[in-house]
Protein backbone atom coordinates (compact mmCIF):
# COMPACT_ATOMS: atom_id res chain seq x y z
CA UNK A 1 0.00 0.00 0.00
CA UNK A 2 2.43 2.60 0.85
CA UNK A 3 5.24 3.19 -1.88
CA UNK A 4 8.05 4.18 0.51
CA UNK A 5 9.03 2.68 3.80
CA UNK A 6 11.40 4.93 6.01
CA UNK A 7 13.08 2.74 8.60
CA UNK A 8 16.12 3.99 10.89
CA UNK A 9 18.98 1.89 11.80
CA UNK A 10 19.70 2.70 15.53
CA UNK A 11 23.47 2.50 14.93
CA UNK A 12 26.04 5.28 16.19
CA UNK A 13 26.82 7.69 14.09
CA UNK A 14 30.30 9.34 14.79
CA UNK A 15 30.05 12.75 13.72
CA UNK A 16 28.57 15.29 15.39
CA UNK A 17 26.65 17.78 13.50
CA UNK A 18 25.75 20.87 15.11
CA UNK A 19 21.78 20.67 13.64
CA UNK A 20 22.05 17.01 14.32
CA UNK A 21 20.25 15.39 17.82
CA UNK A 22 20.30 11.87 16.24
CA UNK A 23 23.66 11.63 17.65
CA UNK A 24 23.14 12.65 21.30
CA UNK A 25 21.04 9.17 21.32
CA UNK A 26 24.01 7.32 20.40
CA UNK A 27 24.42 5.83 23.72
CA UNK A 28 20.87 4.78 23.93
CA UNK A 29 21.51 2.89 20.13
CA UNK A 30 24.68 0.85 21.57
CA UNK A 31 22.23 -0.25 25.07
CA UNK A 32 19.55 -1.28 22.33
CA UNK A 33 21.76 -2.91 20.74
CA UNK A 34 23.71 -4.69 23.60
CA UNK A 35 19.81 -5.80 24.66
CA UNK A 36 19.20 -7.43 21.23
CA UNK A 37 16.26 -4.65 21.59
CA UNK A 38 17.48 -3.09 18.08
CA UNK A 39 17.83 -6.77 16.44
CA UNK A 40 13.87 -7.16 17.19
CA UNK A 41 13.39 -3.93 15.59
CA UNK A 42 15.27 -4.69 12.18
CA UNK A 43 13.13 -8.21 12.60
CA UNK A 44 9.96 -6.24 12.31
CA UNK A 45 10.88 -3.68 9.69
CA UNK A 46 11.60 -6.92 7.48
CA UNK A 47 8.36 -7.93 8.36
CA UNK A 48 6.00 -4.95 7.29
CA UNK A 49 8.80 -4.35 4.22
CA UNK A 50 8.12 -7.86 2.63
CA UNK A 51 4.34 -7.14 3.44
CA UNK A 52 3.91 -4.08 1.87
CA UNK A 53 6.29 -4.80 -0.79
CA UNK A 54 7.29 -0.84 -1.18
CA UNK A 55 8.97 0.84 -4.08
CA UNK A 56 11.75 1.75 -2.31
CA UNK A 57 12.50 1.84 1.26
CA UNK A 58 14.88 4.31 3.05
CA UNK A 59 17.68 3.24 5.42
CA UNK A 60 18.40 6.11 7.94
CA UNK A 61 20.53 6.63 10.94
CA UNK A 62 22.36 6.94 13.32
CA UNK A 63 24.98 5.75 10.79
CA UNK A 64 23.48 2.89 8.83
CA UNK A 65 26.86 1.85 7.51
CA UNK A 66 28.73 1.34 10.34
CA UNK A 67 26.24 -1.20 11.99
CA UNK A 68 28.26 -4.61 11.59
CA UNK A 69 25.95 -6.44 10.15
CA UNK A 70 24.20 -3.76 7.74
CA UNK A 71 25.16 -6.31 4.53
CA UNK A 72 22.96 -8.78 5.78
CA UNK A 73 19.87 -6.48 7.00
CA UNK A 74 20.27 -4.76 3.78
CA UNK A 75 19.93 -8.06 1.52
CA UNK A 76 17.31 -9.57 3.31
CA UNK A 77 15.38 -6.19 2.72
CA UNK A 78 16.31 -6.21 -0.72
CA UNK A 79 14.27 -9.17 -1.09
CA UNK A 80 11.06 -7.41 -1.00
CA UNK A 81 11.70 -4.12 -2.71
CA UNK A 82 13.62 -2.90 -5.84
CA UNK A 83 15.65 0.13 -4.48
CA UNK A 84 17.27 0.88 -1.30
CA UNK A 85 18.35 4.56 -0.29
CA UNK A 86 20.66 4.41 2.65
CA UNK A 87 21.85 7.43 3.98
CA UNK A 88 24.97 8.14 5.52
CA UNK A 89 27.20 11.31 6.76
CA UNK A 90 30.40 10.18 5.12
CA UNK A 91 31.73 10.52 8.46
CA UNK A 92 34.05 8.08 9.56
CA UNK A 93 37.78 7.54 9.08
CA UNK A 94 39.03 5.56 6.17
CA UNK A 95 40.56 3.19 8.75
CA UNK A 96 36.90 2.97 9.74
CA UNK A 97 35.87 2.80 6.00
CA UNK A 98 38.34 -0.35 5.65
CA UNK A 99 35.70 -1.85 7.86
CA UNK A 100 32.77 -1.65 5.74
CA UNK A 101 31.99 -4.62 4.31
CA UNK A 102 30.49 -2.82 0.92
CA UNK A 103 31.40 -6.15 -1.00
CA UNK A 104 28.80 -7.96 0.44
CA UNK A 105 26.20 -5.04 0.04
CA UNK A 106 23.46 -5.29 -2.38
CA UNK A 107 25.14 -2.44 -4.34
CA UNK A 108 22.40 -3.23 -7.53
CA UNK A 109 19.60 -1.98 -5.07
CA UNK A 110 21.14 0.66 -3.14
CA UNK A 111 21.40 4.30 -3.73
CA UNK A 112 23.70 6.30 -1.15
CA UNK A 113 22.38 9.21 -0.36
CA UNK A 114 23.66 11.96 1.48
CA UNK A 115 22.28 15.61 2.45
CA UNK A 116 25.60 18.16 2.44
CA UNK A 117 24.79 20.72 5.23
CA UNK A 118 26.67 23.52 3.44
CA UNK A 119 29.35 21.92 0.95
CA UNK A 120 31.92 24.38 2.86
CA UNK A 121 35.44 23.79 3.93
CA UNK A 122 34.95 27.32 5.54
CA UNK A 123 31.89 26.17 7.42
CA UNK A 124 33.23 22.80 8.06
CA UNK A 125 34.69 22.97 11.85
CA UNK A 126 31.95 25.47 13.07
CA UNK A 127 29.47 22.83 11.62
CA UNK A 128 30.22 19.58 12.13
CA UNK A 129 33.03 20.42 15.42
CA UNK A 130 35.79 18.86 13.20
CA UNK A 131 35.58 15.21 14.52
CA UNK A 132 36.84 14.34 10.50
CA UNK A 133 37.87 16.75 8.64
CA UNK A 134 36.17 18.12 5.23
CA UNK A 135 39.18 16.21 3.36
CA UNK A 136 38.23 13.12 5.33
CA UNK A 137 35.15 13.46 4.26
CA UNK A 138 35.54 14.31 0.72
CA UNK A 139 37.76 11.28 0.31
CA UNK A 140 34.70 9.14 1.75
CA UNK A 141 32.83 10.63 -1.17
CA UNK A 142 35.15 9.75 -3.63
CA UNK A 143 35.87 6.38 -3.05
CA UNK A 144 31.87 5.72 -2.80
CA UNK A 145 31.46 7.78 -6.17
CA UNK A 146 33.60 4.44 -7.19
CA UNK A 147 31.24 2.16 -6.73
CA UNK A 148 28.83 0.32 -8.68
CA UNK A 149 25.85 2.04 -6.90
CA UNK A 150 24.05 4.86 -7.65
CA UNK A 151 24.68 7.87 -5.21
CA UNK A 152 22.15 10.77 -4.62
CA UNK A 153 22.99 14.03 -3.11
CA UNK A 154 20.48 16.53 -1.72
CA UNK A 155 21.49 19.99 -1.98
CA UNK A 156 19.11 22.71 0.01
CA UNK A 157 17.98 25.48 -1.84
CA UNK A 158 17.20 27.84 0.64
CA UNK A 159 20.77 28.67 1.40
CA UNK A 160 22.10 31.65 -0.52
CA UNK A 161 25.12 29.85 -1.93
CA UNK A 162 23.46 26.84 -3.52
CA UNK A 163 24.71 26.90 -6.58
CA UNK A 164 28.52 27.79 -5.43
CA UNK A 165 28.04 24.53 -3.21
CA UNK A 166 27.03 22.41 -6.20
CA UNK A 167 29.69 24.11 -8.12
CA UNK A 168 32.49 22.86 -5.86
CA UNK A 169 30.95 19.51 -5.20
CA UNK A 170 31.42 18.83 -9.41
CA UNK A 171 34.86 20.35 -8.79
CA UNK A 172 35.83 18.08 -6.08
CA UNK A 173 33.84 15.24 -6.57
CA UNK A 174 33.12 15.00 -10.72
CA UNK A 175 30.10 13.11 -10.39
CA UNK A 176 29.16 10.63 -13.36
CA UNK A 177 26.23 9.00 -14.43
CA UNK A 178 25.44 7.34 -11.48
CA UNK A 179 25.14 10.55 -9.52
CA UNK A 180 21.92 12.35 -9.25
CA UNK A 181 20.91 15.64 -7.89
CA UNK A 182 18.17 16.21 -5.70
CA UNK A 183 16.20 19.25 -4.13
CA UNK A 184 15.67 19.47 -0.48
CA UNK A 185 13.72 23.11 1.12
CA UNK A 186 15.75 23.04 4.31
CA UNK A 187 17.24 20.86 6.59
CA UNK A 188 14.62 20.11 8.83
CA UNK A 189 16.03 17.52 11.42
CA UNK A 190 17.13 18.69 15.16
CA UNK A 191 12.96 18.94 16.20
CA UNK A 192 11.89 21.91 14.44
CA UNK A 193 14.61 23.83 15.07
CA UNK A 194 15.05 25.38 12.11
CA UNK A 195 11.49 27.56 12.32
CA UNK A 196 13.30 30.86 12.21
CA UNK A 197 15.20 30.30 9.14
CA UNK A 198 12.66 28.83 7.51
CA UNK A 199 10.54 32.08 8.05
CA UNK A 200 13.50 33.94 7.13
CA UNK A 201 13.87 32.45 3.51
CA UNK A 202 10.53 31.86 2.65
CA UNK A 203 10.64 34.45 -0.43
CA UNK A 204 13.51 32.87 -1.50
CA UNK A 205 12.26 29.42 -1.22
CA UNK A 206 9.30 30.56 -3.14
CA UNK A 207 11.10 32.46 -5.66
CA UNK A 208 13.66 29.23 -6.72
CA UNK A 209 10.71 26.25 -5.86
CA UNK A 210 8.91 28.37 -8.74
CA UNK A 211 12.47 27.44 -11.35
CA UNK A 212 14.28 24.20 -10.31
CA UNK A 213 15.47 23.24 -13.77
CA UNK A 214 16.86 26.54 -14.28
CA UNK A 215 18.09 26.61 -10.78
CA UNK A 216 20.44 23.72 -11.56
CA UNK A 217 21.48 24.63 -15.05
CA UNK A 218 22.44 27.51 -13.68
CA UNK A 219 25.20 25.16 -11.37
CA UNK A 220 26.16 23.78 -14.11
CA UNK A 221 25.25 20.09 -13.55
CA UNK A 222 24.91 19.10 -17.11
CA UNK A 223 25.27 15.53 -17.52
CA UNK A 224 24.03 14.01 -14.56
CA UNK A 225 20.30 13.71 -13.64
CA UNK A 226 18.73 15.71 -11.49
CA UNK A 227 16.11 13.66 -9.39
CA UNK A 228 12.71 15.32 -9.64
CA UNK A 229 11.84 13.94 -5.86
CA UNK A 230 9.35 15.48 -3.27
CA UNK A 231 10.32 18.94 -3.47
CA UNK A 232 8.88 18.78 -7.02
CA UNK A 233 5.83 16.82 -6.09
CA UNK A 234 5.19 19.29 -2.57
CA UNK A 235 5.81 22.77 -5.08
CA UNK A 236 2.16 22.96 -5.86
CA UNK A 237 1.43 23.12 -1.94
CA UNK A 238 3.51 26.51 -1.91
CA UNK A 239 1.36 27.87 -3.66
CA UNK A 240 -2.86 27.04 -3.31
CA UNK A 241 -1.56 25.89 1.22
CA UNK A 242 -4.53 23.71 1.04
CA UNK A 243 -3.78 20.71 3.21
CA UNK A 244 -6.69 18.63 1.56
CA UNK A 245 -4.65 18.73 -1.78
CA UNK A 246 -1.05 17.45 -0.08
CA UNK A 247 -0.28 14.05 -1.59
CA UNK A 248 0.98 12.96 1.27
CA UNK A 249 -2.54 13.54 3.15
CA UNK A 250 -4.51 12.42 -0.29
CA UNK A 251 -3.44 8.85 -0.76
CA UNK A 252 -1.00 6.66 1.28
CA UNK A 253 2.72 7.61 0.01
CA UNK A 254 4.81 7.19 2.89
CA UNK A 255 5.51 5.04 6.12
CA UNK A 256 8.13 6.10 8.23
CA UNK A 257 9.88 4.63 11.39
CA UNK A 258 11.55 6.42 14.00
CA UNK A 259 12.69 5.58 17.77
CA UNK A 260 10.04 7.05 20.23
CA UNK A 261 11.48 8.38 23.60
CA UNK A 262 9.79 4.87 25.05
CA UNK A 263 12.65 3.37 24.03
CA UNK A 264 14.58 5.16 26.67
CA UNK A 265 13.55 2.65 29.19
CA UNK A 266 14.65 0.12 26.74
CA UNK A 267 11.77 -0.79 25.13
CA UNK A 268 11.10 -1.49 21.41
CA UNK A 269 8.93 1.59 20.64
CA UNK A 270 8.62 2.88 17.68
CA UNK A 271 6.60 5.79 16.12
CA UNK A 272 5.59 6.43 12.80
CA UNK A 273 4.29 8.81 10.92
CA UNK A 274 2.34 9.63 6.79
CA UNK A 275 4.72 12.53 5.66
CA UNK A 276 7.84 13.91 6.53
CA UNK A 277 6.35 17.27 7.61
CA UNK A 278 4.65 16.85 10.44
CA UNK A 279 5.10 18.88 13.91
CA UNK A 280 8.22 16.86 15.56
CA UNK A 281 6.31 16.44 18.32
CA UNK A 282 3.17 14.10 16.45
CA UNK A 283 3.52 9.93 15.82
CA UNK A 284 1.63 7.15 16.38
CA UNK A 285 3.26 4.88 19.27
CA UNK A 286 3.78 1.10 17.83
CA UNK A 287 5.28 -1.34 20.34
CA UNK A 288 6.99 -3.65 18.55
CA UNK A 289 6.23 -7.44 19.44
CA UNK A 290 2.56 -6.48 21.29
CA UNK A 291 1.01 -3.74 18.57
CA UNK A 292 -1.14 -5.80 15.43
CA UNK A 293 0.86 -4.32 12.33
CA UNK A 294 -2.28 -4.10 10.64
CA UNK A 295 -2.53 -0.39 12.36
CA UNK A 296 0.29 1.12 10.49
CA UNK A 297 -2.36 0.62 7.09
CA UNK A 298 -5.77 1.49 9.44
CA UNK A 299 -4.49 4.67 11.12
CA UNK A 300 -3.23 6.00 7.94
CA UNK A 301 -7.32 5.96 7.05
CA UNK A 302 -8.66 6.18 10.23
CA UNK A 303 -6.05 7.72 12.61
CA UNK A 304 -6.44 11.44 13.82
CA UNK A 305 -3.14 12.26 11.89
CA UNK A 306 -4.78 14.91 9.53
CA UNK A 307 -5.70 16.91 11.99
CA UNK A 308 -2.19 18.05 12.69
CA UNK A 309 -1.88 19.45 9.02
CA UNK A 310 -2.54 22.59 10.33
CA UNK A 311 1.11 22.45 11.87
CA UNK A 312 2.60 21.37 8.62
CA UNK A 313 6.31 22.07 8.49
CA UNK A 314 6.46 22.41 4.98
CA UNK A 315 3.62 24.95 5.02
CA UNK A 316 5.66 27.58 6.74
CA UNK A 317 6.94 28.24 3.36
CA UNK A 318 3.79 29.12 2.31
CA UNK A 319 3.63 32.57 0.95
CA UNK A 320 0.10 33.61 2.24
CA UNK A 321 -1.19 32.84 6.27
CA UNK A 322 -3.17 30.04 6.38
CA UNK A 323 -5.95 31.87 8.67
CA UNK A 324 -9.19 30.53 7.90
CA UNK A 325 -8.96 28.99 4.82
CA UNK A 326 -6.90 26.09 5.93
CA UNK A 327 -8.87 25.60 8.78
CA UNK A 328 -11.60 24.70 6.26
CA UNK A 329 -9.55 22.89 3.90
CA UNK A 330 -8.45 21.05 6.77
CA UNK A 331 -12.03 19.96 7.26
CA UNK A 332 -12.55 18.40 3.98
CA UNK A 333 -9.65 16.15 4.31
CA UNK A 334 -10.06 12.48 3.10
CA UNK A 335 -11.55 9.74 5.56
CA UNK A 336 -12.38 6.52 5.32
CA UNK A 337 -15.62 7.52 3.67
CA UNK A 338 -14.26 10.59 1.56
CA UNK A 339 -12.24 10.38 -1.68
CA UNK A 340 -9.50 8.24 -0.40
CA UNK A 341 -10.33 5.29 -0.30
CA UNK A 342 -8.24 2.16 1.48
CA UNK A 343 -6.67 -0.20 -1.44
CA UNK A 344 -7.06 -3.82 -0.90
CA UNK A 345 -3.73 -4.39 1.20
CA UNK A 346 -1.12 -6.62 -0.03
CA UNK A 347 -1.23 -10.16 0.34
CA UNK A 348 -4.93 -9.68 1.70
CA UNK A 349 -3.93 -8.49 5.08
CA UNK A 350 -6.27 -6.30 5.93
S1 LIG B 1 1.67 17.79 7.43
FE1 LIG B 1 1.91 18.95 5.51
S2 LIG B 1 3.01 17.59 4.12
FE2 LIG B 1 2.21 16.34 5.81
S3 LIG B 1 0.24 15.48 5.10
FE3 LIG B 1 -0.16 17.40 6.20
S4 LIG B 1 -0.16 19.05 4.67
FE4 LIG B 1 0.85 17.24 3.78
Amino acid sequence: MFRFVRVQVLYPCQGRCSWCATHRRNPLFLRLHERGIAGAIYDFYVDVISRLRPKEVFVSGGEPLLYPEIAELLQRIARHTPQINLFTSYQFSATTRQGIAVDRLPLDRIVFCHTPIYFDPRRWPELTGDVFSFDEYVDNIRFFARLPARKRFKFIINHDDFVDEVRLFQQLVTPDRSFQLGLKVINDQGDGLMRRSMERTRDLVNERVAMLDALVRSASWGSVGRKAGSLDQMAPLLHHGDPSRCVFAHSPVELRFALDRKARRGRPVLRYRYCPYFPPSFGHRFHVGRDDPAKLERNYFRGPFRRHCADCRFLRYHAHDLGSRSRTSLADLPSPSGPARPPAAPGGAR
